[in-house]
């Protein structure tokens, strides 16, 4: 059985980026109902019960085809909700912090400069119509920005999310309302670059 990991954070530790009560819904209610849906969906499949969420992902072709949609929808919000909550943390990130090391390097390599991959996930986040996430994935040895609908996971494409930002409208509605890219502004602060750094290392 699936389960909603634990925060690492109380719910009111990215204030005032992304507030308490977002935080709260979000994870005890929204990724908890895709926790709920997935394990619904994998009741009597025991050969997927038993992978981990990711690797259901990645195995995406050879789920059966009665519950593919639900694996799609579900086990992919579980993996972006748990990746999420791990990359986001208290008295990280800042507006103008980065990483440092190789993922600092690698950034720059393949996408310009910490200045222009921000510009990038901010563009491609903000640019998703409807709901859906940008991301940061490691694609082919080589870092991209990119975004997708729903809860499509980049996992299912074979790219190893580092970093997934949230613009579903439960994600920032009740600070924000309809003002996303302001959230997009504000969630920035929020990143823990050391879980990004440590997820890049992982993905080598
Ligand atoms: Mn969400």
């Amino acid at each position: 059985m699936h389960e909603v990991p634990p925060l690492s954070y109380s719910f009111d530790a990215l204030e005032p980026h992304v507030d308490a009560q977002t935080m709260q819904i979000h994870h005890d209610k929204h990724h908890a109902a895709y926790v709920t849906n997935l394990n619904k969906a994998l009741d009597g499949h025991p050969d997927l019960q038993s992978k981990s969420v990711e690797d259901l992902l990645r195995g995406f072709a050879g789920v059966p085809e009665a519950i593919r949609t639900a694996v799609k929808n579900h086990g992919g919000g579980h993996a972006n909700h748990s990746l999420f909550w791990q990359v986001m943390g208290p008295h990280d990130g800042g507006s103008s912090n980065g990483p440092g090391g190789d993922l600092a390097a690698a950034i720059d390599r393949d996408l310009g400069s910490f200045q222009s991959f921000k510009e990038k996930l901010t563009n491609a986040a903000a640019g998703q119509f409807g709901s859906g996430w940008g991301w940061l994935v490691v694609d082919g040895g080589k870092l991209d920005v990119i975004a997708r609908p729903n809860q499509d996971s980049p996992l299912m494409e074979g790219k190893t999310p580092l970093l997934g930002v949230d613009v579903w409208e439960h994600a920032y509605y009740l600070k924000y309302q309809n003002r996303r890219p302001d959230y997009l502004a504000a969630w920035w602060n929020t990143v823990n670059w050391q879980a990004v750094a440590d997820r890049f290392s992982q993905a080598r």
